[in-house]
């Protein structure tokens, strides 16, 4: 009787249609999908919640980026690890059933989404774990252990709130989950220093493709769990990741410096991410902006707060359409007196080449420092942006070819920016888990960079079309192709075979076996379009369509 009542609010369809774009209201499904999966659903005596309805599709169905949308059959908030086994063990022996896990669907190109599928919202498992250990009762030796579905945001709250502890390696935005940051990542200012969050977790509970479920860490199980860390969520859902903390500074000063040359700025910035841990900053990031009043991505884009007063604020007559700012941090306490803290950063700035006169900082908590992209959600959502299509592109670009692509894609392709933050900055290599399943740019150099292209413009017609944006987002990776550069997509998306075995390169091979041995059936992320669902007589493994 439920199953019916859930169906008369489908705009149910007796073909197998299921292609929706994102602006459409209606979600097709057809009939003889979803029967059978309501039917094998309730038979699971599950603990979550599932929902056929509308809404779910509508919540489901479509991502941050705006660019794909889905149709899945059902949305299930799983109560925990059990009845994530539960639904995959089933899915596995169903004849062609898909998995998404979905984290908080922040994925710019539907890699959480699963047409036709079921999915799993695994922020109904974010209260699930929280527990702080402290190893031998120190706070240097202090994990948390948390749920796959919480968010870094709620992590950053409780650890420094009731501990006085925090994660070390962040994202910029934290209204993201452990378990999708964990499944790419996780990428911010503090990486240099400790690698990102993948490289930040000693543990994890992992239920695979199979339906088992596996604690694994770098010494038990260890295939799955470097498998799961990069692992774009093809081989198991995380339910539960170990987190190392360190005592949480009280403060942080802030400083941007801005630069005319790309030259000069990336100098720098390679200098202070190879500097002695105790010798530099905490946090090094950098941006290019346009020297324009562009408030998206020119001068004002600069200020550290919105009443920062700053000169100038507009365009310098430089000569120079696009210029650069390094971001930088340094943590401090209560009980360092400012004058300490004011020539710690004037010993560590002063060799700088930063145009002079052009630099700007503020102190700050420690917790609002590390929440401080919330400020531009806020904002966002104000001016109706932030539920607008985000065509993003995030690459790892070789140092050997970085130069050549701020010539070529920043001062050429994006001379006139993308009306929001072009993040780049230095990485480095030795801070990244060569076991994990992240893809480096080739070859030996430590230094690496991140180049994040984070368009927010106003929806179409007030703002460019979704197509021209992701179709300028191609050519900047065909750019990028024909003229060999070194890169690598982070958090990559691709239609074709051809594409991801280029991608993975050498890890190709080892990525297929860990899939054979954790997910053969390709039940698990098909948003991915790596692998496709494996029939129930066949034991081959199909690769996305060439
Ligand atoms: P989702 O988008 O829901 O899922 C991503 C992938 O992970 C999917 O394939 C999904 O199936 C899989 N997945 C989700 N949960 C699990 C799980 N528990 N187990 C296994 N697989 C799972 N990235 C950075 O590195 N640094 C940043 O500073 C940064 N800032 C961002 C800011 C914003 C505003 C946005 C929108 C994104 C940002 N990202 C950043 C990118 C972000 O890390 C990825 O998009 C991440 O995948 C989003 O996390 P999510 O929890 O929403 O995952």
């Amino acid at each position: 009787m439920i199953a019916y009542l859930e169906l008369e609010r489908f705009n149910i369809q007796e073909n197998d249609s299921s292609e929706s774009r994102p602006d459409d209201d209606d979600h097709h499904v057809d009939k003889n999908q979803l029967l059978p999966v309501i039917g094998l659903l309730q038979s699971l005596d599950l603990q979550g919640s599932i929902d056929y309805s509308t809404l779910a599709a509508d919540f489901t169905g479509k991502d941050f980026g705006g660019v794909y949308s889905s149709n899945p059959l059902a949305l299930i908030r799983p109560s925990g690890a059990d009845d994530v086994a539960r639904v995959l063990k089933s899915a596995c022996r169903s004849s062609n059933l898909t998995v998404a896990a979905r984290g908080n669907g922040h994925s710019i190109n539907g890699q959480a989404m699963a047409d036709g599928g079921i999915v799993l919202d695994m922020r109904s498992t974010e209260g699930n774990h929280f527990k702080i250990l402290r190893i031998n009762g120190g706070d240097h030796t202090a994990y948390a252990d948390v749920s796959g579905g919480a968010l870094w945001e709620d992590i950053l709250m409780r650890c420094v709130s009731e501990y006085g502890l925090a994660p070390r390696s962040w994202t910029d935005y934290l209204r993201l989950t452990v378990g999708g940051t964990l499944s790419n990542a996780g990428v911010s200012g503090q990486a240099f220093r400790y690698g990102p969050q993948s490289s930040n977790v000693t543990e994890l509970d992992v239920v695979t493709g199979k339906g088992d479920f596996l604690t694994c860490s770098p010494t038990h199980n260890s295939d799955l769990f470097f498998g799961a860390l990069g692992g774009l969520g093809q081989f198991g859902v995380i339910t539960r990741a170990r987190i190392p903390l360190e005592p949480a500074p009280d403060m942080v000063r802030w400083i941007r410096m801005v630069y005319a040359e790309f030259e000069d700025f990336s100098r720098d910035a390679e200098w202070l991410v190879t500097q002695p841990e105790k010798e530099s900053f905490d946090y090094v990031e950098g941006f290019a902006f346009v020297n324009s009043d562009s408030p998206a991505d020119g001068w004002p884009s600069v200020p550290l707060y919105p009443n920062h007063m700053m000169e100038p604020t507009t365009p310098i007559h430089s000569g120079h359409q696009l210029l650069y700012c390094l971001e930088l941090a340094l943590h401090f306490n209560h009980s360092n007196s400012s004058s300490t803290v004011d020539s710690v950063v004037k010993r560590l700035i002063g060799g700088l080449r930063y145009m002079k006169g052009f630099k700007y900082e503020v102190d700050l908590s420690y917790v609002e420092f590390v929440m401080r992209v919330k400020r531009v959600e806020e904002d966002a959502r104000a001016h109706g942006m932030w539920d607008a299509p985000h065509p993003w592109l995030n690459l790892f670009v070789s140092k050997a070819d970085i130069a050549e692509f701020d010539r070529l894609i920043f001062k050429g392709l994006l001379h006139d920016g993308v009306g929001g933050p072009m993040l780049v900055y230095p990485l480095l290599r030795s801070k990244w888990d060569s076991r994990s399943s992240v893809v480096l740019p080739e070859g030996e150099d430590e230094i690496f960079y991140i180049v994040a292209l984070l368009r927010s413009n106003p929806p179409y017609p007030k703002g460019p079309s979704v197509d021209k944006l992701v179709s300028q987002n191609d050519k900047i990776i065909q750019s990028c192709i024909q003229h060999g550069l070194g890169f690598k997509l982070y958090l990559p998306h691709y239609q074709s075979q051809h594409d991801w075995r280029r991608h993975f390169g050498d890890q190709w091979s080892k990525f297929v076996q860990l899939k054979l041995a954790f997910d053969p059936m390709a039940v698990l992320a098909p948003g991915q379009k790596i692998f496709t669902r494996t029939t129930k007589n066949s034991n081959m493994l199909h690769l996305s369509p060439q």
